[in-house]
């Protein structure tokens, strides 16, 4: 017997997995990756008296036949790495449909203990479990756990310490007489081959079979006599077919609820109680077929007020501690390149990520309250049928809306969705939701040619990417993703008040990604920024400055020393900048983005906002300061693209809509290249760069044309 049992804690989504697991092991977890894709994967040790109890967080599935990721990965870990036991973590307040997952895991010849989560929802809603009965009926151990308060933890080790010594004797369910002849053919068949049927439990596969399960086809070809076993299989199948006339899968879904209605009926009472019609009746204003659009927009439009209102003040402390970071370094350091790579490269750089920084994490924390609370189930219905309009799902509403945020988590929430054309219009589309890290361009251009109307400015920007988002889902729907979204049965969780730790587990969650982004691409973008705009040197001549003092001089006739003086150094700083790699870079580049009126400054930050859009106003900030003596706050940068003569308010609105459009930033196409694959990620940055001269180029014209 051995004294580390692994556990695998699963269970369909939102039934409290992750809360349990953490109650559990506390602060003894690692974070990694499932092999291959990105999904998370979360490992936490418990240690009790001798025992090591290993647990795995597995995501939330409702089903062993693996549609989405998340269902492949949990079902490859059962089968493959094949855990001690399982804890199949149950939402108490939905018995019956948790209890599918639970007969499905009970197949599989690992004890299963049932974890009765989230008691405490179910007894204040009237729901009363006798879960001696029940337990009997299933034929497993059960405990009555509600994760957030730690209530159960010990009883289920206990159930676990027990489960070790004699495994639970889960009954099988019965199938009725039909299917379970066929079973039983099949299973024969099945155990001929041992070595197999170690791996895999003979009934479980053959349940899958008569499923019509294709992974369970594609494992039955190690089996040694796969072919005769198919053509049973598929014999079997016909059958069915014929004999119920219904599909076999069909019949078999239905076999197991009818069985769980008769465990449920013997062991649960409902006694009706306020809280369900309190969600019913709630529910009749928000869900209204008429209120619900309207009511999502006003909930949307709430939570950028509120972000923008709550997020001014943390923004404006960062902004004042870099600035005095950098004043900071200014007076210790010497004159010179080190000098100017801390202040110039390094914290003008990271400070323009970090502050904002807390405009993400106050957006994240809103949309995680909205989700707890069960409105996000609700927004997917309200804006199921507008985009199922443009080949999309209601389910992308919430990759989308992360996405105003920061679209490497944006990316990431796209698994839920079912079908994989489903998921890849979703990531394809996210980037063009303007993430945060857009934002400051807007605010400085904004600003600096909109001045009268700068924040409906932003707000045009952000609903023109919305809107592109739709119609680039539209356009690739009818071009290279043809097809319908697929329909899916949407829940609808009653409404629950989210516990603060949750949420806060779930921004950390999301934040996390965007700061190890900003802690690794970004800073080394910016330093390499800082690189090509400061190198190879460059010094203006004595008789290059005796001739522009001179030209000067005649320009203003009443200037002091000191007006010259400033003059001469940001013309310096100009001459160095337009013969660094930079500028050269972007006067060759520029012939490129001329249809669209960018001269070589904006060309070139451009340039490094394919790296990331952090860096676009920090180039823009070095492209037009570098050397002088100005201080850091982005006001004399506002002034200084504003005087440009080579600019206009046209030019502003372009570079905005080109750098919305353009492909995300490097961390974001990695994650989509994860999710999605290098073939989609490949196709995604040639379809915005050409949407994005494409829109940029029409626009400049057409404003030209009318005299903008
Ligand atoms: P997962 O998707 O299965 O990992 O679920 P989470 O652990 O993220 O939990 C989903 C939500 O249910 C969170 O808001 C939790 O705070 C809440 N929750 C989890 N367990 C319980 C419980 O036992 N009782 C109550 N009332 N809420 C719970
Ligand atoms: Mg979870």
């Amino acid at each position: 017997m051995s004294d580390n049992i692994t556990i695998a804690l699963a269970g369909n989504p939102n039934s409290g997995k992750t809360t349990l697991f953490n109650a559990i092991t506390g602060a003894h977890h690692k974070v990694g990756n499932y092999p291959g894709v990105t999904v998370e994967k979360r490992e936490g040790i418990r240690i009790r008296g001798d025992k090591q109890y290993r647990f795995i967080d597995l995501p939330g599935i409702y089903s062993l036949t693996a549609y989405s990721v998340d269902e492949v990965v949990a079902r490859d870990f059962i089968l493959d790495e094949k855990p001690d036991i399982i804890v199949d973590v149950l939402d108490s307040t939905n018995l019956e449909r948790n209890l599918y997952l639970c007969l499905q895991f009970q197949e599989l010849g690992i004890p299963v203990i049932g974890a009765l989560n989230m008691s405490d929802e179910a007894e204040a809603k009237g729901i009363t479990i006798d879960d001696k009965n029940l337990s009997t009926t299933l034929g497993i151990p059960l405990v009555k756990t509600v994760g957030p308060r730690g209530i159960g933890i010990d009883a289920l080790l206990d159930a676990i310490d027990a489960s070790v010594i004699t495994p639970s004797d889960a009954h099988s369910i019965h199938y009725g007489d039909e299917i379970e002849s066929r079973l039983e053919v099949l299973q024969k068949l099945i155990t001929v081959d041992t070595a197999f049927s170690a791996r895999y439990p003979a009934r479980w596969l053959a349940v899958k079979l008569l499923e019509k399960d294709a992974n369970a086809y594609e494992r039955l070809a190690e089996h040694s006599g796969a072919p005769r076993i198919g053509a049973a299989a598929r014999e079997a199948v016909d059958w069915l077919d014929k004999h119920f006339g219904k599909d076999s899968e069909i019949i078999v879904t239905e076999q197991r609820y009818g069985y769980i209605r008769g465990a449920v009926r013997e062991s649960i009472r409902i006694i009706k109680h306020t809280d369900f019609s309190l969600t019913e009746a709630v529910d009749k204003v928000i869900m209204n077929r008429f209120l619900s659009l309207p009511i999502f927009i006003l909930v949307l439009w709430g939570v950028f007020q509120l972000t923008f209102l709550l997020g001014e003040y943390p923004m404006g402390w960062f902004e004042g501690f870099f600035g005095l970071l950098s004043n900071f370094f200014l007076r210790v350091l010497p004159e010179g390149l080190l000098r100017s790579l801390v202040v110039d490269g390094i914290i003008g750089g990271v400070g323009g990520v970090f502050s904002f920084v807390p405009l993400i994490v106050i957006l994240f924390f809103l949309l995680s309250i909205l989700e707890d609370v069960g409105y996000m189930s609700r927004a997917a219905f309200a804006t199921d049928k507008l985009l199922h309009a443009f080949g999309l799902h209601g389910q992308s509403i919430f990759p989308m809306m992360l996405g105003f945020g920061c679209s490497v988590p944006a990316i990431m929430a796209s698994r839920t969705l079912k079908s994989r054309r489903d998921r890849i219009i979703t990531v394809l589309i996210t980037p063009l939701m303007s993430c945060g890290a857009k934002l400051p361009v807007h605010v400085l251009l904004a600003a600096a040619f909109f001045p009268a109307h700068a924040a409906s400015m932003v707000m045009v920007i952000y609903a023109c990417g919305a809107v592109l988002s739709l119609l680039a889902a539209l356009l690739l729907k009818h071009t290279v993703l043809k097809g319908d979204p697929t329909p899916f049965v949407m829940e609808l969780p009653p409404y629950r008040a989210p516990t603060l730790q949750g949420v806060l587990w779930h921004v950390w969650e999301k934040t996390w990604h965007y700061v190890k982004k900003a802690g690794t691409i970004i800073l080394a973008s910016a330093i390499l920024i800082w690189a090509i705009t400061s190198f190879p040197a460059y010094e203006l001549s004595a008789p290059e400055q005796a001739e522009l003092t001179a030209a000067f001089t005649a320009e203003n006739p009443g200037a002091g020393e000191e007006e010259l003086e400033a003059l001469l150094e940001t013309a310096a700083a100009q001459a160095k900048l337009e013969h660094s790699y930079a500028g050269r870079l972007g006067h060759f580049i520029q012939p490129v983005f001329r249809p669209l009126g960018f001269d070589w400054k904006l060309a070139a930050a451009s340039v490094t906002g394919f790296a990331a859009k952090e860096v676009v106003v920090s180039t823009l900030g070095i492209l037009y300061r570098v050397g002088t003596e100005e201080d850091e706050e982005s006001e004399g940068l506002r002034d200084a693209i504003a005087g440009d003569p080579n600019m206009r308010p046209l030019i502003a609105l372009v570079f905005m809509l080109f750098t919305l459009i353009i492909p995300p930033c490097f961390a974001a196409l990695a994650t989509m290249k994860a999710e999605i694959g290098a073939k989609w990620m490949g196709f995604e940055i040639v379809f915005l760069i050409a949407l994005g001269w494409v829109i940029g180029c029409v626009v400049y014209q057409t404003g030209n044309l009318l005299g903008f």
